[in-house]
């Protein structure tokens, strides 16, 4: 029986100033980083969009629901965690996408190891999901981390969303999922 917080994407990219800039990503990084050590995990990772060729996810006009600008690519600033997260706390980071789109965490691997399984080997049984963005990558994490069956709660505080309608459409997926809310999302 043990808990951990995935953190979700915290990028230089999904941050203001990066190439697909959340509004609030910055404030979701130092406030992630002030929450860590005043909630007692036993386990704390996070995962990164990590673009080498991801094909049709990115597009020269993209749509911003399954096509986006050039992100988080290997290689570039962009990919960087945000300097406002404090990497001390974090065991491993899970990188994923490198060919294809990959929202979910639950996709990356860190040295090999699939999110699931590193999870499953530390005894976790229940997950916190916070990051960027509520509506697309939080929102596939946090759906895949029930289907692993795990216990998962989003703390919505502790995320930014692309845009209103899709992050109301994703906590009332979530909620549809099973999956245990607290807070309010960060709306600019
Ligand atoms: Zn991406």
């Amino acid at each position: 029986m043990s808990r951990a917080l995935i953190v979700v994407d915290v990028q230089n990219d999904f941050c203001e100033g990066g190439s697909l800039a959340v509004a609030g990503g910055a404030a979701v990084a130092a406030a992630i980083s002030e929450h860590i050590p005043t909630a007692g995990y036993d386990h704390v990772v996070a995962t990164r969009d990590h673009h080498i060729d991801p094909g049709r996810h990115f597009a020269d006009q993209p749509d911003f629901l399954e096509t986006w600008p050039a992100h988080c690519v290997v290689g570039t600033g962009g990919v960087e965690l945000h300097e406002a997260l404090d990497r001390r706390p974090l065991e491993a980071i899970f990188d994923k996408g490198e060919y294809a789109a990959a929202y979910s965490g639950f996709e990356g691997s860190s040295d090999g190891v699939a999110l699931a399984d590193w999870l499953r080997g530390r005894g976790v049984d229940s997950v916190d999901v916070v990051g960027i963005a509520t509506d697309h990558c939080v929102r596939a994490t946090a759906l895949d981390a029930v289907g692993n069956k795990f216990a998962a709660r989003v703390l919505l505080h502790l995320t930014a969303g692309v845009t209103d309608g899709t992050t109301d459409a994703a906590i009332e997926e979530l909620r549809m999922a099973g999956v245990q809310l607290e807070g309010e999302v960060h709306r600019p």
